[in-house]
């Protein structure tokens, strides 16, 4: 371990090792400054500041990323890595230099295929998470608490400390100064406490499928987004198993709770099966009606029935859309019909 002195000396070597070129510097001091203004708004007793928060600390983390593009990005370039659009320029040398063009900057989605291919480490899944949970935040919960708001500070924290130390070279304590840090480490401590015993908890019952404990461990509570969601009577049957979400309290039964946690944790798949027209992840289960029915799997994963896929009069396998438990595909069972 260094020093505090040694690592600031240490750093300010290496911050004067890099060419500073001072658009891409203007990128840092904003990341640091939306992070630092983040923090403040969650400490403020204003509950209008705590919306201003998650935007603050989402944005943050986001220019960090992008200042690590830019810094990337080729002199005279116009920061080519950073730009939505990049077109090709003759160099004058008889050769080819990409631009970027316009304002636009990249969404995350080519920020994350960018950084791959350059190498550039990032916990993306956290990063699409705190997105999500911003864009749910803005939308979805008006009444926004600091104890819900936990889940998306140690998410961010996670995200902001391993990217300026492993990316940047930066001592986050001294970047980020100690008020910021400090806070930033105690939600994160406190909340990695909170949701290790939540997890304890869920652990600790039969939930028959590991997709269902996989999606229960990662559900965020519908009602205000904290990822804290306890078990009341740990090892417990499962169909008596009692959930509350301990940033708000809100109670969920087994069935509502594994079904909307299915639902949130397939929502990526279905959204792009979809729209290649491939079929959900889970179909309504014609037994307990629940949008549980796993498709690949064959079997609900709340009550565990399992239907027949091929149809017992064509012998077709049945469409996802037509499983209703009767056995038959809907053309069969729409010709049965008419013959009475
Ligand atoms: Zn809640
Ligand atoms: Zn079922
Ligand atoms: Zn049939």
């Amino acid at each position: 371990m260094l020093s505090r002195r040694e690592a600031r000396r240490l750093n300010g070597a290496l911050l004067r090792q890099r060419p500073v070129r001072e658009e891409y510097m203007s990128i840092h001091k904003n990341a640091i400054d939306s992070i630092i203004l983040g923090v403040e708004d969650y400490n403020s007793t204003d509950p209008r500041r705590l919306l201003s928060a998650t935007r603050n600390l989402v944005a943050g983390t986001m220019l960090l990323i992008k200042h690590k593009l830019a810094s990337l990005s080729p002199p005279g370039t116009d920061e080519a890595l950073l730009k939505e659009r990049v077109l090709p320029e003759m160099d004058g040398k008889g050769g080819i230099k990409w631009k970027g063009k316009g304002r636009k900057t990249v969404d995350v989605q080519s920020m994350e295929d960018r950084c791959k291919s350059l190498g550039i480490d990032v916990d993306w899944q956290r990063v699409r998470k705190i997105v999500a949970h911003r864009n749910d935040i803005e939308h979805y919960f008006p009444s926004l608490t600091q104890n819900a708001l936990r889940t998306l500070v140690a998410d961010s924290f996670i995200i902001i400390r391993d990217f300026l130390r492993t990316q940047l070279n930066e001592d986050p304590l001294i970047v980020l100064g100690a008020p910021t840090w400090t806070t930033l480490t105690g939600v994160a401590d406190v909340y990695k406490k909170e949701k290790d015993e939540c997890l304890a908890n869920i652990a600790s019952i039969n939930w028959d499928f590991s997709t269902v404990q996989d999606a229960m461990e990662d559900w965020q509570c519908p009602k205000c987004g904290s990822g804290l969601i306890d078990v009341l009577n740990p090892k417990s049957d499962k169909w008596d198993a009692h959930l509350q979400c301990r940033a708000c309290g809100t109670e969920y039964d087994f069935e509502t709770a594994a079904e909307a946690a299915l639902g949130d944790a397939n929502a990526s798949h279905d959204y792009y099966s979809i729209k290649e027209g491939g079929d959900p992840a889970t179909v309504i289960c014609p037994e307990c009606t629940h949008d549980t029915y796993d498709l690949e799997a064959d079997h609900c994963l709340i009550c565990g029935e399992s239907v027949e896929r091929s149809c017992k009069q064509c012998g077709e396998r049945i469409p996802a859309s037509e499983l209703d438990g009767s056995g038959y595909c809907g053309y069969c069972n729409h010709m049965m019909s008419k013959d009475d």
